[in-house]
């Protein structure tokens, strides 16, 4: 048998608006750090075009979401725009032991379970770190969800009042990402995932962190 240390991933959980160029951002990101993992959650909307099961999403039905959910399957769970979504522990938890990052997409009420349970969980509290990208003003916000010009004004109006609301957590979040310039807040990203590779708070000092073969 021999005794290995190994050093825990980093579980980054970043919320956003609609309108704060948030999945531009995480595109963006992915393309420059192809080895962080993007959990791929389950939800119960269909899939848009271009989209695909296990890659995007896992497509379930509402019945068997509500069965994963009474069986405990899920990290965090909510429910956004009429529909549930999830993130399935099997995503992340042995990555983050094995030392691989993970990052998670999410809107602020999952974003909010999993602060929960970092409060409890003192592994999770060591490995976690709350990131929230927000328009640098409301009007831009507003311009940007206009500017898309694919929906109608009631559409437009209940986006609004959604990012509004999703708005007002951004200080209960450790970081925040301002996208003004794509280009800067892209770089600010980009750096700000890369410092937790070096994060010394993440060195093993707890039972849990010593890997055995
Ligand atoms: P969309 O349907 O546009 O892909 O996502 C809508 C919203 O759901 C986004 O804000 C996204 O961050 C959020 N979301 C995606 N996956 C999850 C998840 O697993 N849990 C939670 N709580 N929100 C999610």
């Amino acid at each position: 048998m021999s005794d290995k240390i190994k050093k825990a991933g980093t579980l980054l959980v970043v919320s956003g608006p609609s309108g704060s160029g948030k999945s531009t951002l995480c595109g963006e990101l992915r393309k420059r750090l192809p080895e962080l993992y993007f959990s791929v959650s389950c939800t119960t909307r269909n899939p848009r075009p271009g989209e695909a099961h296990g890659v995007h999403y896992y497509y379930i039905s509402k019945d068997e979401f509500e069965r994963r959910i009474a069986d405990g399957e899920f990290i965090e769970y909510a429910r956004v725009f009429d529909n549930y979504y999830g993130t399935l522990y099997s995503e992340v938890a042995e990555r983050i032991k094995n030392g691989q990052d993970v990052f998670l997409d999410i809107d602020v009420q999952g974003a909010m379970q999993i602060r929960k349970r970092a409060d409890e969980d003192e592994f999770l509290k060591r490995c976690v770190e709350f990131i929230f990208i927000a328009p640098p003003s409301y009007d831009v916000l507003e311009h940007r969800l206009r500017k898309r010009g694919t929906e109608n004004e009631d559409v437009i109006k209940k986006r609004l009042a959604e990012s509004s609301k999703e708005m007002e957590y951004w200080d209960k979040y450790d970081y925040l990402i301002l996208n003004d310039k794509l280009e800067e807040a892209a770089d600010e990203f980009f750096n700000l995932v890369s410092s937790f590779k070096n994060s010394t708070r993440r060195i093993p000092d707890i039972g849990f962190y010593y890997g055995r073969d």
